[in-house]
């Protein structure tokens, strides 16, 4: 399903510009037009769900398996030093896009982010 005036499914359909780093039938991976880091990227399964809650066990599956893969050629490409995966459901969680995303925020030695 696809959601009117969802930002993401926007952005999944490529009605809205993001600098896309990997796309599949399922999902589409995209550099954080807010970066906390460098190279910080989101996974955002081309289906609308709101949050974790309606995210059905065979797209996390696949989302998940995906997220090891990205998360590989990110310590190649980008040579960090560690990764936080991240994933806000809900207002007071940090939720601000009410489309399931996964944050991958590569870390740096020194890089001082606190999450
Ligand atoms: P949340 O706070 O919902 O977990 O994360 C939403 C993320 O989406 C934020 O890190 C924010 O910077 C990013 N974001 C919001 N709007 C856009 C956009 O139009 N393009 C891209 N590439 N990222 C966005
Ligand atoms: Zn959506």
């Amino acid at each position: 399903m696809i959601k009117e005036d969802c930002l993401f499914c926007k952005i999944a359909k490529g009605e809205i510009h993001s600098a896309t780093v990997y796309e599949d039938s399922h999902f589409t991976v995209i550099l954080d037009v807010n970066p906390a880091t460098k190279g910080h990227c989101l996974i955002i399964p081309k289906e609308h769900f709101d949050n974790i809650y309606d995210l059905d066990g065979e797209t996390a599956g696949k989302l998940f398996a995906l997220a090891t893969c990205i998360a590989r050629a990110m310590k190649d490409a980008l040579k960090c030093d560690g990764l936080n995966l991240v994933q806000n459901n809900g207002e007071v969680a940090g939720q601000t896009v009410n489309h399931f995303h996964l944050h991958l925020i590569p870390r740096y030695e020194g890089d001082g982010l606190n999450l």
